[in-house]
């Protein structure tokens, strides 16, 4: 008999499975290249070919107990000195290997971070739409996800919902920016404000409420917009970040999590932190990965490949009548639905059109569909007769 916890949590998960399987009947029926995937946020995009090297180069340079042995929980020390040190270079901030710790994904880092600073009952706020796995990550450890509403008219955060949810619950507020599922990105003036919000709501509590900053996307931002480094804003800002995307490397389990000095209670959390990577079982960060991802620093993916799908797909979709906010980062475009129930509408496009879409509702917005565009351009241009008549489908 599994855990009632469980029950919950395989109910929850159980849409996006069940796409996944729709999609493998659907290749199998139709042949794969007439199915247009767009449900996964799996980057369709080789790693670059440093990584590649750089793997090579580990196992060919180092020992094999420097490579697979057992280390600091936090991930090895001169590794993570060199993710300090590149995060210095880049957005001007004096962080050591002490301000690091390498984690087993964003995902992995999350949940860290969740069980370091979270009770049974404290309360994680973000904003809608939002990462649909936030709300397990934060049942793992008995807490509660609370969502602002969307604001659907620019999907910027909105502060003032923000501000009335806050209580004395409140442990964490959590951004992702570029976000999934929409690709906007929150700006400098946006983080300066949601910090005055926070500081001004810690004193009136008496309470310490960190933000959390979810980055696996930041090095996803088209036509330069920058993201602003919420370190530089707020003293209890955490970020946590992963090379799932901008490396293509999500099935290696490699990121990091950021903890300034300036967070209350800097050591009781870097202790914690540490306890917590061990015993939630990951114990560190997959060694090899480490040593490797030290060794590309300075690389990314091929952000001009998502861009081009990105113009192609706004432009295809919006001649089609669909409505949707121009995305700044990411690879996801988050479009509004010509019948208010989206479940019934990706049904529709799966069932009639082949087209494997996500909906919004599992992102806490309903009314929206979310299509990742982290796949080749051939799925794009291919796939937009299906998405015209589907739109028309509704229309004529
Ligand atoms: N956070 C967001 C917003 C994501 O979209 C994802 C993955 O798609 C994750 C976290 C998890 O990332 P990782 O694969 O690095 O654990």
């Amino acid at each position: 008999m599994i855990s009632e916890k469980m029950k919950t949590l395989v109910a929850g998960s159980s849409a996006i499975r069940a796409m996944f399987e729709d999609g493998v009947r659907l290749a199998q029926k139709y042949g794969a290249e007439n199915v247009f995937d767009f449900s996964l946020g799996n980057p369709n995009l080789e790693p670059p070919e440093s990584v590649r090297q750089a793997v090579i180069d580990v196992l060919a340079e180092d020992s094999p107990t420097l490579v697979h042995g057992y280390m600091d929980n936090c991930g090895y020390p001169d590794v993570r000195q060199k993710v300090a040190e590149s995060i210095n270079r880049r957005f001007g901030t004096a962080f050591s290997k002490d301000n690091i710790v390498m984690t087993v994904g964003a995902a992995g880092g999350l949940n860290v971070i969740f069980n370091t600073l979270m009770n049974p009952g404290d309360e994680v706020i973000t904003f809608a739409p939002y990462f649909g796995e936030y709300k397990s990550y934060a049942a793992n450890c008995h807490a509660v996800l609370k969502a602002v509403p969307a604001d659907t008219s620019s999907f910027q955060p909105n502060l003032a919902e923000l501000e009335k949810m806050i209580g004395p619950k409140t442990r964490i507020v959590l951004i992702n920016s570029p976000n999934n599922p929409t690709g906007v990105i929150y700006s400098e003036e946006t983080i300066v404000s949601l910090s005055a919000l926070l500081e001004r709501k810690q004193k009136e509590l008496g309470t310490d409420i960190y933000l959390v900053a979810d980055e696996p996307y930041r090095e996803l931002a088209y036509d330069g917009i920058e993201v602003p480094y919420v370190t530089r804003h707020y003293k209890n800002a955490i970020v946590g970040y992963s090379w799932s995307k901008s490396l293509s490397l999500p099935g290696e389990r490699i990121g990091y999590l950021l903890i300034p000095d300036s967070v209350a209670d800097f050591e009781d959390v870097r202790a914690a932190v540490s306890t917590a990577v061990r015993i939630m079982g990951f114990v560190n960060a997959p060694s090899l990965l480490q040593r490797a991802v030290a060794k590309c620093l300075d690389e990314c993916a091929d952000i001009d490949f998502y861009d081009k799908n990105r113009k192609a797909l706004y432009e295809g979709l919006t001649s089609a009548g669909y409505e949707c906010v121009y995305p700044q980062g990411a690879f996801y475009m988050f479009v509004k639905t010509p019948v208010d129930d989206d479940k019934a509408f990706c049904e529709r496009a799966k069932n009639d059109f082949r087209l494997l879409l996500v909906p919004g509702s599992a992102f806490g917005c309903s009314g929206y569909v979310r299509i990742a565009y982290c796949v080749s351009p051939d799925t794009i241009r291919r796939s937009m007769p299906a998405f015209k008549a589907l739109m028309e489908s509704y229309t004529k």
